[in-house]
């Protein structure tokens, strides 16, 4: 659904529900990758990234330019869904690319609140799981999840997974605030879904492999190293990498997920990550939004 409505609840008294999100996309799909594989979910996708990832599906040392052909025409395009897909490079581009920033608003936690319950079947939270996402959604909106979790419609909420780079600390006060919003209700869960960049993402080790980062989540709830790969060096960085994550302490799961954001590539490798999973003992991640939905906005 667009994210630009203005519905206000009757709720929003004096400065609560009023920060400020800037919202990508907000939607109902099912969670196609890790560990909720399969829940229905709402998916809140903020905007901004750290990095880029312009090296995914290009040879080693080589970057995607088809953001660049589209940023080319982007006075085209006056909604996010109407964006085309891309092959190579980050698949969420127009969630960071501030060449596209127009096109997320910026919506209070009321709204998108209300917008939640709009879009969740039956008006108010049964077995669904919230997605926070990106971009990378541990940058500066640490300050703003709070006004929107303790909204009075996100009461029901049970499950919520970050999807995350794993190399954004938690602050103080967030930490605090997670603490607390599971001691609310020993029903809650917090998931953090890392997914850390290799370098086949064009992005350097030392930025993107942050081991202590990472063992930090798990203090707060259930974290998860997925890698995304294609090539037997991909694997063996994946290697490496858990070797580093390991040493620092990380005791979480390991999935291996197939390079793919179109369905001709993701069917090219899923089988052969798959066995490589299973050889290592490690867990496979599909991605099911591929040959479900074929990646579209909003899936
Ligand atoms: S970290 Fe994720 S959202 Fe950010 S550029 Fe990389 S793939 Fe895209």
């Amino acid at each position: 659904m667009l994210p630009n409505q203005t519905k206000k609840s009757n709720l929003n008294n004096g400065q609560k529900y009023m920060s400020k999100l800037k919202v990508a996309e907000l939607f109902y799909s099912v969670q196609g990758e890790g560990r909720y594989m399969g829940v229905p979910s709402v998916f809140l996708r903020v905007f901004g990234c750290n990095f880029k990832c312009a090296g995914f599906g290009m040879p080693r040392g080589e970057t995607s330019n088809e953001v660049e052909d589209i940023a080319q025409v982007v006075h085209m395009f006056d909604d996010y869904k109407q964006l085309p897909l891309v092959s190579t490079g980050c698949d969420s581009y127009a969630s960071w690319d501030p060449r596209f920033k127009h096109l997320s608003p910026m919506l209070d936690t009321d709204a998108i609140a209300l917008q939640i319950m709009d879009i969740l079947p039956h008006k108010g939270w049964q077995d669904e799981h919230l997605v926070i996402t990106g971009g990378e959604p541990l940058l500066g909106w640490q300050r703003q999840y709070p006004d929107l979790l303790d909204h009075p419609a996100m009461q029901e909420l049970k499950e919520i997974t970050f999807e995350t780079n794993g190399t954004q600390k938690l602050t103080d006060d967030f930490k605090k605030y997670l603490f607390k919003w599971r001691q609310q209700n020993k029903n809650r869960e917090i998931t953090f879904s890392v997914s850390a960049k290799l370098p086949a993402s064009g992005e350097a080790w030392a930025e993107a492999i942050q081991p202590r980062t990472v063992c930090e989540y798990e203090w707060f709830g259930t974290a998860y190293l997925k890698f995304v790969v294609s090539t037997e060096q991909d694997i063996a960085d994946a290697e490496r990498a858990v070797r580093e994550y390991r040493a620092a302490g990380f005791v979480g799961h390991i999935y291996l997920m197939p390079v793919g954001g179109v369905e001709s590539v993701y069917t090219l490798n899923a089988r052969n990550v798959a066995l490589s999973a299973m050889q290592r003992g490690w867990r496979y991640s599909d991605r099911l939004q591929v040959p479900l939905f074929k990646n579209e906005w909003g899936t």
